[in-house]
């Protein structure tokens, strides 16, 4: 995954709520899990965000009570929250905890975000890895990948579906980019990373390398649509369209399949989370 990480970063840009468990990049729920504790806060280094806190609270609602901010606890470790997304590999860890005051508890949330990295996608050493989970960050990005890149893309996709995959190796394929397998169906895929629509000329054209191939079911995959007519003749003669936006929904589904056991984040080398938020618990 490619994920680099800052400290500091203002959560009002990176969009890091701790009651927000989506991916603000994919909006696909975030997997949560229980991480080591990270910070070793105490009341001194707390008490600053709490009277900032408080400041805050009373240039909006005035002067409060001397209870609803005066202090009866020390302060109070709750645990870690590590949240990621499988699909795009973003994550966040949340940090909470809490101090009770005569009348509030206040949490208190520190933590820190991941940043993916800009690469360049036109860059064929890019790992396809690599441009599986940027692909899903910045989609708009796909007609600027490297198309032998995006071929071998399209087959780790298609593989991780389940698909036993081949590429028959650029441009010498005759129309014919991969040949799938699965439980005995031969498919043949055409792989177009164009801006243009297809043209029905093209899913002819298709059809041609596939009958020459031997194939009966073909699937044809296009970064951008097809134009009108193509989905007439394609359901015809067994060819499945697969436009961006459907071929998008399958990376996601693929990255989700590769990356559910093994997304791990060494978080060991974190040594401080920056301030979220104070919130209150509960009105006694
Ligand atoms: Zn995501």
């Amino acid at each position: 995954m490619i994920i680099e990480y800052k400290d500091g970063i203002d959560p009002t840009i990176t969009g890091s709520n701790p009651h927000d468990y989506k991916c603000m990049y994919c909006d696909l729920k975030l997997k949560c899990e229980p991480a080591k504790k990270i910070t070793k806060m105490t009341m001194r280094k707390v008490k600053p965000h709490f009277i900032e806190h408080k400041n805050a609270m009373e240039e909006i609602h005035g002067p409060f009570e001397n209870w609803y901010f005066k202090t009866v606890t020390g302060l109070n470790y709750e645990g870690t929250r590590l949240a990621k997304c499988l699909a795009c590999g973003w994550w966040s860890i949340v940090e909470e905890y809490w101090i009770a005051a005569e009348w509030q508890i206040w949490q208190l949330f520190y933590g820190l975000d991941g940043i993916i990295k800009d690469i360049n996608v036109a860059d064929a050493s890019v790992p396809i890895n690599e441009l599986r989970s940027f692909l899903i960050r910045k989609y708009t990005k796909r007609f600027y990948v490297n198309p032998k890149s995006f071929e071998h893309l399209a087959a780790s996709v298609f593989s991780d579906l389940g698909y036993n995959t081949v590429c028959t190796g650029y441009s010498k394929d005759g129309g014919i980019d991969l040949i799938l397998n699965n439980n005995s169906n031969t498919i043949g895929v055409q792989i177009k990373r164009t801006k243009n629509n297809i043209k029905v000329e093209q899913i002819r054209a298709f059809l041609g390398a596939m009958v020459v191939n031997g194939y009966n079911k073909g699937f044809f995959v296009s970064t951008s649509n097809f134009q009108s007519g193509c989905n007439k003749i394609a359901n015809r003669v067994g060819i499945e369209l697969i436009n961006a936006s459907k071929f998008y929904d399958a990376l996601k589904e693929a990255q989700i399949i590769h990356y559910n056991d093994e997304f791990a984040i060494d978080h060991s080398s974190f040594s401080h989370l920056h301030f979220i938020g104070c919130y209150p618990m509960n009105s006694l």
